[in-house]
């Protein structure tokens, strides 16, 4: 598939999805109503509670997240926008006392809360707007902190400004006005139904098409993003088909305000998973090359020795501990006929070889150039010897066909072994002791086994 194609795809898929979603919430809402055609008077404020309280999840998270990498500046935009309803949302919570007082004298201030409401949408909108921008432009995080700063203080500011300019404008003040509710009546005025809800309309919309168009929704984030976006046009749908602020479309609003910010917070959950499944492969993978020989993939000599100071505290004569050591007979001569890298080729297939002949709890590692060492636990100097013949037998029985050209020409092995049954002896001494029984093997003629006396 083509790169637009895909693209057109996605594009397809988002509107289909929001789609089905919107129409799936819709039912539910509707189902709701007919449990009930009228809510209690406290229901709107408790959803607003909700809402406030996702909010302020979503402002944490990006902020938490902006901490771990300061280059996603756009992320201090979103936290802001985030931050910055959940303030506004106590303004409207503010405006409707019943939900907190028994005795609330003052009835609810429906003015407020839309003042509140159209802020809020305004100062969300622009800082999405903003982040979108943000998150094009991120060289711009690399230019230094004093431009760094200057962004950080100029979101931080439109909230403030924002944040404000709500203030002044509900009753809190009487420094400014404006009327989008009739108090007495509760139903919108001009203003609002021919300005202000258009203008939140146009908002939005624009902030959805910017989104799609930067983003491209290539990630699970941005399509929450968008969703979000979808969810608040159609918030302000429902209300411009109210004509008084009291009719269900704020309840409908805030149901699909509530949603879309929950998509928001398990998208951030779901980046959190991801983040910590790839810290995680990331931790295993590098522990594994921190415990291992690149060549052979064998263990490697600290890994070795590790286990071995290990296993020799629980080292006795009914858990007898083994170490063979073993080194490939007149190896420099195949590096000189053959070359350094076919001598490569050998230490692998001598290494899948040595691999092959423990059991899982056993440890082979590589402990120098075509030196290796077996540490097989619970195992009696009998059986460590078995073993070690075993391994001889089938490394001298290989040649240039049957290894399939890893050996190019058939080679020995020679093999000391020594076994602890106390816990006393230190795991140097062991592989000491290992190594000198087949340095005798070496002087008995190679291509043998050994076994450490006294
Ligand atoms: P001996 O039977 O006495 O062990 O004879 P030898 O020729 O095997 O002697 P020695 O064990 O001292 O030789 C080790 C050689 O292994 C020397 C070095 O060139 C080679 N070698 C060490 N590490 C590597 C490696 O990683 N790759 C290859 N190709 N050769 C290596
Ligand atoms: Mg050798
Ligand atoms: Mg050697």
């Amino acid at each position: 598939m083509s790169a637009k194609k895909r693209l057109l795809h996605r594009y397809f898929s988002f509107f289909a999805i929001c789609f089905i979603a919107i129409t799936l919430l819709e039912l539910a809402f509707g189902q709701v109503m007919q449990l009930d055609q009228s809510f209690s008077p406290l229901l709107f404020p408790a959803l607003t509670i909700f809402l406030l309280v996702f909010h302020v999840m979503v402002a944490g998270f990006m902020l938490m997240k902006y901490m771990c990498d300061k280059k996603h500046l756009y992320l201090v935009a979103i936290a802001c926008a985030f931050a910055g309803s959940a303030i506004m949302m106590l303004g409207t919570l503010r405006s409707f006392p019943a939900w907190f007082m028994c005795d609330a004298t003052t009835d609810a201030n429906y003015n407020d809360a839309i003042i509140f409401f159209t802020f809020r949408n305004m100062m969300m909108a622009m800082l999405f707007v903003a982040s979108i921008v943000l998150f094009r432009q991120q060289k711009w995080a690399a230019r230094g902190a004093g431009f760094h700063t200057i962004i950080v203080s100029g979101i931080v500011f439109f909230t403030l400004l924002m944040l404000t300019m709500a203030y002044l404008y509900s009753s809190y003040t009487p420094l400014l006005s404006v009327s989008l509710v009739d108090n007495e009546t509760h139903a919108f005025t001009a203003l609002w139904n021919h300005f202000f809800s258009w203008l939140l309309v146009a908002l939005w919309t624009l902030t959805l098409i910017t989104l799609i168009h930067v983003s491209q929704l290539k990630s699970i984030f941005w399509f929450s993003g968008g969703f979000f976006c979808i969810c608040y046009i159609f918030t302000m749908m429902f209300l411009l088909s109210d004509r008084n602020s009291e009719g269900l479309g704020w309840y409908q609003a805030r149901f699909f305000e509530a949603t879309s910010t929950l998509f928001i917070i398990f998208t951030l959950l779901y980046d959190i998973f991801n983040l910590y499944r790839d810290s995680q492969n990331k931790y295993l993978h590098s522990y594994q090359n921190s415990i291992r020989d690149p060549l052979t993939r064998l263990h490697n000599r600290s890994y070795f020795y590790d286990t071995l100071v290990k296993q020799l505290t629980e080292a006795s004569a009914f858990r007898p501990v083994s170490v063979i050591v073993s080194d490939l007979d007149h190896f420099k001569r195949i590096n000189d006929t053959y070359g350094h890298l076919q001598g490569d080729k050998v230490i692998q297939f001598v290494a899948s070889i040595l691999q092959q002949s423990i059991r899982q709890d056993d440890v082979a590692a590589r402990i120098g150039g075509e030196e290796f060492a077996l540490l097989l636990t619970n195992t009696t100097a009998q059986d460590a010897q078995r073993i070690a013949e075993r391994v001889r037998l089938t490394i001298a029985g290989h040649d240039a066909a049957t290894s399939q050209q890893q050996l190019p020409e058939p080679i020995t092995i020679s093999l000391g072994v020594y076994t602890a049954t106390h816990p006393s002896l230190p795991a140097e001494t062991c592989v000491e002791r290992a190594d000198k029984a087949m340095y005798r093997a070496k002087e008995a003629g190679r291509n043998q086994v050994v076994v450490w006396q006294e």
